[in-house]
């Protein structure tokens, strides 16, 4: 099948209200063109120098997200052309985008905090635990030019239709536990980022609101 046929066919497997994220890190420019002529205006990147160069060589009505391991010395090749962050880890990085933002004048930042729902011991991410200690604290309030638009997460990769659902699960809980606890950020906490090529159905079933699609769109 066509990168055409990939994208249309994925998209009508889309609820509306979810929004289809083409996950285009490895892939080449002309990959990126074929998915942007079938439709595709929402592109995903997980190294800042490609994205950078991505942004610069494609149309510029293409909304850039972010969704690798962000390291604070690389913040200049990401914010200048990113609309959503997904993979936010760490207060440290936030606080650097927040000084970046500052010193660079750009007014808003949207982020999604990343938390660490797999099995696996190697993903990044804050703890469940430790996201609902943040907002209970209100540290979010430390950061003018962030908006903390939600939470993104991974599912184990595995076989296990049961575990990826109560991974899934426990992340769309912790969603509403924190808008339980600061229900004052419900016109801006609105996004739960799960679901890639291999579970997207089972995390729209669980209130997705963005799914990750790469490998399926491309191959
Ligand atoms: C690569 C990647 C995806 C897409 O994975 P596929 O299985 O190719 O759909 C989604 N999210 C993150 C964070 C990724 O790094």
């Amino acid at each position: 099948m066509s990168i055409a046929d990939n994208i249309h066919r994925i998209q009508a497997t889309i609820p509306e209200g979810v929004e289809y994220v083409v996950v285009s890190k490895y892939r080449p420019e002309d990959q990126l063109r074929q998915a942007y002529d079938a439709g595709a205006r929402v592109f995903a990147e997980s190294r800042p120098a490609e994205l950078a160069a991505k942004a610069s060589a494609l149309p510029n009505d293409i909304k850039w997200h972010f969704i690798g391991h962000l390291q604070t010395n690389k913040l200049k090749m990401v914010l200048p052309h990113c609309e959503l962050i997904h993979s936010v880890d760490s207060e440290h990085l936030m606080e650097a985008i927040e000084k970046w933002c500052t010193a660079n004048g750009k007014a808003m930042q949207n982020i999604l905090m990343e938390v660490h729902i797999a099995a696996d011991e190697s993903k990044q991410g804050f703890t469940p635990e430790e996201a609902e200690d943040f907002f209970k604290a209100g540290r979010d309030l430390k950061y003018p030019h962030l908006r903390l638009c939600g939470l993104m997460g991974m599912a184990s990769y595995t076989e296990n239709i049961d575990l990826i659902h109560s991974e899934f699960a426990r992340i769309e809980t912790l969603k509403k536990e924190i808008l339980d606890i600061r229900p004052e950020l419900k016109g801006t906490f609105k996004e739960l980022s799960i679901g890639m090529s291999g579970d997207y159905p089972i995390a729209i079933e669980h209130g997705a609101t963005m799914v990750r699609i790469g490998s399926a769109s491309f191959e």
